[in-house]
């Protein structure tokens, strides 16, 4: 294997849009005991800022294995990000890798030093000869100071990257990407565009359905539109790429129109709507009250409605009756509306099957009672939020109409 040579030094300009790679350092990681929720921040982190993300990996606390993968992603991106790996023990391989992937040796910066003995000094604590090893980074590197935790971060820049190297603690490593690192980037790489999403939900509508009609916009590059089909809904993704907010939120727009148009009142909300939120909204404006009775859906729908508002009023799970029958459930409906002093009463009933499952849905108004009945062939697992997400939808349907 051939091992590139980079001298690791400050120099000031680059003006083209660069890539970016993200490398979680910990062994912790590897064996699942720790969940890495380092890379989904400082991914969004770089989307909002508009660089793109190529990929995103993790390596054990091994110094050989993280300088390769450092050196791998310095063949595709500019900006190589890690986290973790930068504490005071030898399994802390972090400095030691990036000086070796970049072909220099660590040096001590006694500032550095300073610095840690003055944040122990702080907590009432004296740093052992451990601590000295915090203060070592690759020669040339931009020291950061880290004024929440004790590992100091850093940057090496190269002609052509930036490697920056943080430490693992979320909350330290949030607040460094935030204050420090997302600043430097902006002004190294002359960060111009942003990236900007808006989440359209539909329910009651299935994938391909969808697909079939705005399969032309899925095709367009600026905005992007992209779909992810959950049990009973489908969320669509607008993301548009601008060099400022306003002018990512008018080709957003643009499109969310077009969508809005074709899909109609499959549309049920957007970004933090939810159905159960959207059907609550609308019992309020009416200033009605609602009441839920469900069956073998494992208090999903109680769940979901409970502590949203005050439209809701209560209600009650009730277990598998002898009578399965929808006549049956409608007069579960009566009962519970009637407890419950209630102006709307939603019925639930899921009925497993060998091959499908049963949904008996009804719904006392304050006029009449709407029953129907529906099947669903999916993951059996699945089939509670399936069949809470449908119900609530058909309750969203018949609000929004009366
Ligand atoms: P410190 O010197 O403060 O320990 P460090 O850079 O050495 O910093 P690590 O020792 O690698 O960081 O990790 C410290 C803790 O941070 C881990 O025990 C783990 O709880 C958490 N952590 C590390 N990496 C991640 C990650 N990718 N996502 C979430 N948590 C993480």
């Amino acid at each position: 294997m051939s091992i590139m040579l980079f001298e690791c030094h400050l120099t000031p300009e680059h003006t083209y849009m660069p890539t970016a790679e993200i490398i979680t350092i910990g062994t912790e990681l590897l064996l699942g005991e720790t969940i890495d929720t380092n890379t989904r921040y400082i991914a969004r982190s770089l989307r909002d800022a508009g660089v793109d993300l190529y990929r995103a990996s993790t390596v054990g606390d091994n110094q050989e294995r993280i300088a390769r993968i450092i050196r791998e992603g310095m063949e595709r991106a500019e900006i190589i990000i890690t986290t973790g790996g930068l504490g005071p023990t030898v399994d802390d391989p972090t400095r030691g890798a990036i000086a070796l992937a970049l072909g220099v040796e660590t040096e001590f910066r006694p500032e550095l030093w300073d610095q840690i003995q003055e944040r122990f000094r702080r907590f009432g604590r004296t740093p052992t000869e451990n601590n000295r090893r915090q203060a070592y980074v690759p020669q040339g590197a931009l020291a950061i100071e880290n004024e929440v935790g004790t590992a100091p971060a850093f940057i090496c820049e190269t002609d052509h990257h930036a490697i920056i190297a943080l430490p693992g603690v979320p909350r330290e490593m949030e607040f460094l990407m935030h204050g420090k690192i997302m600043p430097y980037l902006r002004e190294r790489f002359d960060l111009r565009e942003l990236i900007k999403s808006r989440v359209l939900h539909t329910s009651g509508v299935g994938e391909s359905t969808i697909d079939a009609r705005i399969g032309d916009l899925e095709e367009m590059s600026n905005p992007t539109v992209g779909m992810a089909a959950h049990a009973g809904q489908v969320d669509i993704r607008i993301t548009a790429k601008a060099h400022s907010e306003e002018q990512a939120d008018a080709l957003i727009h643009e499109i969310e129109e077009q969508l809005r148009d074709r899909l109609g009142d499959w549309i049920y909300g957007a970004d933090e709507d939810t159905l159960e939120g959207v059907v609550l909204a609308a019992m309020a404006e009416k200033k009605w009250r609602l009441a839920a009775v469900e069956t073998s859906l494992g208090g999903q729908l109680l769940g979901r409605l409970a502590g949203k508002g005050e439209s809701f009023v209560g209600g009650e799970i009730v277990s598998p009756p002898s009578d399965t029958s929808p006549e049956g459930l409608s007069r579960s409906v009566e009962k519970v509306c009637l407890a419950y002093r209630a102006d709307v009463c939603l019925g639930v009933m899921l009925i497993p099957g060998e091959t499908q499952q049963t949904m008996h849905l009804a719904i006392r108004t304050p006029q009449d009672m709407h029953k129907t009945t529906r099947t669903y062939g999916g993951p059996p697992q699945l089939a509670p939020l399936w069949t809470v997400n449908l119900s609530l939808d058909i309750l969203r349907k018949y609000l929004v109409g009366s």
